[in-house]
């Protein structure tokens, strides 16, 4: 049997906060390399640690699959050719947004966000600001502050300069095609929607 993805081939994982939607793949991940007949090499980690606190309570055990880093506002990681930098997020738990260089490329990650707060700066004319966009429609109907619509998404990648904007973390519930109508609105230019198993340059 061949699998459409061989999680051997990840040589680090970078988790921006605890919220499930983003965490929870680390105990599959756990599960597979701990219990694998063929162990691998400890996996950094990099998150914010009050993750790995919540993974110690839920798991109960050690794990060794995993060789954890915390990080947060001004911590740097090297990750093969890839340097990463992180910041605090305007988000309802610790969360860190990062930049990812290499090549004289960059790339800016929101993780979970409102538009508040200094991290804008880090975003500062990435080639490619892969932005979180929970809501459609108008900033002021939103229902909770510490996301972003597709038009704020589209304004902020404007306002720090990025050169291209690409919408993740839009709810199943929403049709994606409108985010992207939204964000292109605010941004002027083509927006692109992250998807799974397609891949872009940056
Ligand atoms: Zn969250
Ligand atoms: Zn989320």
């Amino acid at each position: 049997m061949s699998l459409p993805f061989d999680s051997y081939l990840i040589d680090a994982v970078v988790i921006s906060h605890q919220h499930p939607d983003h965490c929870s793949d680390l105990f599959a991940a756990y599960h597979a390399w701990t219990f694998s007949p063929t162990p691998r090499d400890p996996v950094p980690v990099y998150a914010p640690q009050v993750v790995w606190d919540r993974m110690e309570e839920f798991v109960e055990g050690e794990m060794p699959c995993f060789e954890f880093h915390p990080v947060w506002t001004g911590d740097r990681a090297e990750i093969g050719d890839l340097e990463v930098s992180f910041v605090e997020m305007d988000h309802s738990v610790p969360t860190v947004g990062s930049r990812w260089e290499a090549n004289n490329r960059v790339m800016f990650y929101t993780a979970d966000t409102g538009p508040d707060g200094t991290w804008k700066q880090l975003a500062a004319e990435a080639d490619v600001m892969l932005s979180e966009a929970s809501y459609q429609g108008e900033s002021a109907d939103k229902p909770y502050p510490n996301h972003l619509t597709a038009g704020e998404a589209g304004q902020i990648a404007r306002e720090v300069g990025a050169s291209a904007l690409t919408l993740t973390h839009i709810p199943p519930y929403l049709d994606p095609a409108v985010s992207v109508a939204e964000a292109e609105a605010t941004f002027d230019r083509p927006v692109r929607l992250a998807v799974p198993r397609v891949s872009f340059d940056v």
